[in-house]
């Protein structure tokens, strides 16, 4: 028996239909695209398989897997991830789709394919844009296709029936892209080798919020996590999934789902993903928290005195999550500080590449009179007027040219590029101690919490109105009603006409 090919592949970036800044092929190109051994190379152990971001996901993962077993040879061919933003353009899409064919047709023979794709991806004036790449990968390779999604995927049928089998993380916040990775590669070649026969069942769910915090370690998602880890560790699902869908997505099908892959038993796929789409329908009335607004935790932050002098009080902008896909432009807590707290030494990073290439001429020291804001997202980001001094002008690979405004104690970091405020060390980079600031903002749901511990004294989370508010979603116009926005009593109907079958 010749060893088995398998070529693997990634397509990532979450799509945030609210953010009006598109995402193009340069933004790819300049994030992670890599190709071929350089891609081989960065997968391999030690590698670094997304420079700047991951050390070791998804694609290590089906390495690990590939190397555990004997006969079977990994095949790369391509690995692209942006930041999240705006839709893609349909110039970036296709000529992602393209080159992920070309890359499987002149693979050669392929007896399978991996795709590690987010599952949340939008594009301009296209519908289910990830079954698209996963059908242009069957047809190119001739052979199954295996695939992983972020727990915010949205699923759907087209997808389900596209590919071999589809697994999603476990984690919230994610970290199991690694094991999720190595899972998919080791069903993937059990099948290939006849040894198991996957047989997938799915429930779609007209619902985009509820589970409280979402978070896996916490009530009341929980017991659904454990439910999945139960089946699969008893052998009772080759894989089991929960995706909680990305609640920014404009499809009109939009919703929580699970998916579940068996060894040859339809019933049981079917019976377990509705009893897990059961569990979830349960939690969807556990909301996620409410948010102070940007005045009720700076009058927070300016009585915890005691917080600031041993360490910070961070703000994150809830309205304005980077990493969700929003803009970093929006400017209500810069103005709120400059408004109620100019003395404390605060630091808030903005994206605002106008500004930048204003700015980058003049001398550090300088005092000027700029706008912030306006420009990338002017729905959800108000021009602000400063008069403020030039301090620190830097260059950085990743959000690209930065420069340091100060208007008395609140210190802009503008950026050139999407600012991702996950560690203390975006501050650091740019020229700032955080250690001496009273305030730090950050534009991020959650990681940031295990980056931002050794100084946060006090974490408020603050509602500024953008394009990531949980009830933005209320805005899109969904296939039917819509769970928490309208009074859905069954999730039953709406998920057999998803999956195009009559109510049983
Ligand atoms: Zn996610």
């Amino acid at each position: 028996m010749p060893p088995l090919r398998i070529a693997y592949a990634r397509v990532n970036q979450e799509t945030n239909c609210f953010c009006p800044v598109p995402t193009t092929l340069e933004d790819f190109e300049r994030t992670h695209f890599l190709t071929g051994d350089a891609l081989h190379r960065a997968c391999a152990p030690g590698g670094f398989e997304v420079p700047g971001m991951f050390r070791r996901v998804e694609l290590a993962g089906f390495r690990a897997a590939v190397d555990e077993a004997r006969d079977v040879e990994a095949v790369p061919v391509l690995s692209a991830w942006a930041v999240a933003s705006g839709p893609l353009d349909r110039p970036c899409f296709d000529t992602l789709v393209a080159r992920l064919r070309d890359g499987l047709r002149a693979a050669g023979r392929l007896d399978g394919v991996y795709l590690a794709l987010h599952g949340a991806m939008g594009v301009e004036g296209l519908r289910d844009p990830e079954a698209r790449l996963i059908e242009a990968a069957a047809e190119a390779a001739g052979a199954p296709v295996m695939v992983t999604h972020d727990l915010h995927a949205n699923l759907t049928e087209a997808r389900v029936r596209a590919a071999l089998a589809v697994i999603s993380y476990k984690t919230n916040p994610h970290r199991d892209h690694f094991a999720r990775g190595r899972q998919a590669g080791r069903v993937l070649i059990r099948a290939l080798r006849g040894e198991v026969r996957p047989v997938t069942a799915w429930r779609s769910l007209p619902m985009y919020l509820g589970g409280g915090t979402t978070l896996d370690v916490l009530p009341p998602m929980l017991a659904v996590y454990a439910r999945l880890h139960l089946e699969e560790g008893r052998g009772r699902a080759l894989a089991a999934s929960v995706n909680m869908c990305h609640p920014f997505n404009d499809d009109p099908g939009l919703g929580w789902s699970t998916c579940v892959t068996t060894d040859g038993d339809p019933d049981g796929a079917e019976r377990l993903a509705d009893a897990l789409a059961e569990m979830c329908w349960q939690r969807r009335h556990a909301m996620p928290p409410t948010f102070a607004t940007a005045s009720e935790a700076i009058a927070e932050a300016r009585g915890a005195r005691l917080a600031r002098r041993l360490g910070a009080v961070v703000l994150a902008d809830a309205s304005d999550v980077v990493t969700a896909g929003a803009s970093g432009e929006n400017t209500a807590l810069i103005d709120a500080l400059l408004r109620e707290a100019p003395t404390l030494r605060s630091y808030v990073p903005l994206r605002d590449p106008a500004t930048v290439e204003v700015c980058w001429p003049r001398a550090c020291g300088e005092t000027l009179d700029v706008v912030l804001g306006g420009r990338l997202d002017p729905a959800h980001s108000r021009p602000l007027p400063v008069r403020a001094r030039l301090l620190h002008k830097r260059e950085n690979p990743g959000f690209r040219r930065t420069v340091v405004l100060a208007v008395e104690g609140v210190h802009v970091v503008v950026t050139e590029g999407p600012a991702v405020t996950i560690k203390p060390d975006f501050f650091t980079q740019a020229g700032l101690d955080p250690w001496k600031a009273d305030v730090l903002v950050v534009k991020n749901f959650f990681p940031f919490r295990l980056f931002f511990a050794p100084l946060a004294r006090k974490t408020i989370y603050v509602k500024t109105h953008g394009a990531t508010d949980f009830d933005a979603a209320a805005r899109i116009t969904f296939d039917g009603p819509m769970h928490p926005r309208d009074a859905v009593a069954d999730w039953r109907p709406a998920d057999a006409r998803r999956r195009g079958r009559p109510l049983a």
